[in-house]
């Protein structure tokens, strides 16, 4: 193959034909193309872009460069979110085992974070014994078994999409639709799905900023998700102010159990590991047991929800959406979840021995608030910068993670606050870290004197 004809025919804004694509990602996964020349390449997609076509045969070369996953023949459908990432975004650890006692398969394969946003696996790397990486077999394995997974790619998934992304990370082209979506949806499809539901994020903290490029990207996966036979919507989130009240890896699990605990008559049971009550946190009434986590808890249902009448299971988000807080009000996803871990090497009694503590780092800082008034500002950037310099993200793919950091009891927009009352709970390594931290996480946060009028948090749907 020529391959700088192709690089050429690119720069100058031709097409490239499906055969063309296809073989040029088989070439370059067998290590027949050099780096050099593939981020030449996917500079001029950067710049001219990809057709419709084109991304599809790309996503598709990308896709069956490695195993896909085989399912045996079984009624409950294969299914799975994908959230382009966010400051606090731990939707995939409650919204599995939900979906398993839906009555869906639910191969979950996520990913690490990088820079500030965080990932799914480091997340659940902060359990006990919990064996994030798992052979295809044992996947497969466990879906059938349990309902529900929650692991990384195998090495032999999708390894066109590892050496191209490491490139895209290292030549400025990761900021693409058409390589986003292809990168995206090419894992998912060797997930062999028959529906999937996108969470696009949008927001200070996301990688779109605006919502016009969020709709954008929506649009491309959702076309393309569709056109390779995966019945796809992608739902706008905003990711301006992080969601739930944790940011951090352990105190993300954390949330995510309490997320899971019934709520009865409109008050979540009391438990070990629920939020602490109002009078201890220092909160005022918007900041109640019950709203610790309702916008987490609200996004959680309405992925579900979804999923449910795309695979028609409902007839409408109104029934599916009651149909899964029943669910989750019956206690049977709590269960799950332990299922889960425990099938992927959790050690149950160190795990539920964590969760009863209050915190796992070594220092704890609380940032007061300065004045009294409502919050008008909870700056998710800010706060993933903060908890990425406390060690619990990475700088660089090597960067080793500290689990136990971050930032809980979160105040968010439109609570109201009294002055020394608590905005935000750093949890550090060390003191001087815990009080550097506490400084920076100071900015985060902007108050008003009349309760602010609230973006709401999920803003569009994009359907086929
Ligand atoms: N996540 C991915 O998996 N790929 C991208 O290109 C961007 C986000």
């Amino acid at each position: 193959m020529n391959f700088l004809s192709l690089i050429e025919a690119k720069r100058e804004g031709k097409l490239l034909a499906p055969d063309q694509i296809e073989n040029f990602v088989h070439e370059f996964t067998a290590g027949k193309i050099p780096d050099y020349q593939m981020a030449a390449l996917l500079m001029a997609i950067y710049f001219r872009g990809l057709t419709t076509a084109e991304t599809t045969a790309l996503t598709l070369a990308m896709r069956d460069s490695g195993d896909v996953l085989e399912f045996p023949e079984d009624t409950r459908p294969l299914v799975d979110k994908h959230s382009t990432g966010g400051i606090g975004d731990k939707v995939s650890l409650p919204l599995a085992p939900l979906l398993a006692c839906l009555g869906f398969r639910v191969p979950m394969i996520s990913g690490r974070g990088l820079g500030i946003t965080g990932g799914t696996l480091d997340k659940l790397d902060a359990i006990p014994g919990f064996r994030s990486l798992l052979p295809a077999e044992k996947i497969v394995k466990q879906v059938q078994q349990v309902g529900c997974v929650i692991c990384g790619q195998t090495d032999h998934m999708v390894p066109a999409d590892k050496k191209i992304y490491a490139l895209r990370d290292a030549s400025g082209t990761v900021p693409s639709i058409p390589l986003i979506t292809a990168s995206i949806l090419s894992k998912k499809l060797a997930e062999s799905l028959e529906a999937l539901v996108l969470d696009v994020k949008f927001g200070c903290a996301a990688f779109m900023q605006t919502k016009a490029e969020a709709r954008k990207l929506a649009k491309a996966m959702v076309t393309l998700g569709n056109d390779c036979g995966v019945n796809t919507r992608a739902i706008l989130t905003n990711m301006n102010t992080p969601l739930g009240r944790t940011a951090g890896n352990w105190l993300e699990v954390k949330e995510s159990v309490a997320c899971l605990e019934p709520i009865s008559g409109g008050r979540r049971r009391e438990s070990a590991h629920t939020f602490p009550k109002s009078s201890q946190s220092g909160l005022t009434s918007a900041a109640t047991e019950e709203g610790q986590a309702s916008d987490l808890r609200s996004l959680v249902l309405d992925c579900a929800a979804h999923l449910l009448v795309q695979t028609k299971k409902s007839k409408s988000l109104a029934a599916a959406r009651k149909q899964a807080e029943d669910c989750l009000n019956s206690g049977e996803p709590r269960r799950k979840w332990d299922e889960m871990i425990v099938a992927q090497g959790a050690n149950l009694a160190a795990f539920n021995q964590k969760l009863a503590l209050d915190h796992a780092a070594s220092a704890v800082m609380e940032l007061k608030s300065p004045r009294a008034g409502f919050v008008s500002r909870c700056d998710a950037r800010i706060i993933g910068e903060v908890i990425r310099d406390l060690g619990g993200g990475r700088l660089t793919k090597e960067s080793a993670i500290n689990y136990d950091v971050g930032v809980d009891r979160m105040a968010k927009p439109g609570e109201a606050v009294q002055k020394n009352s608590v905005l935000a709970r750093i949890h550090a390594a060390n003191q001087s870290q815990a009080k550097s931290a506490c400084a920076r996480l100071k900015t985060a946060f902007e108050f008003s004197a009349r309760r602010p009028v609230l973006a709401p948090l999920v803003t569009g749907v994009i359907t086929a």
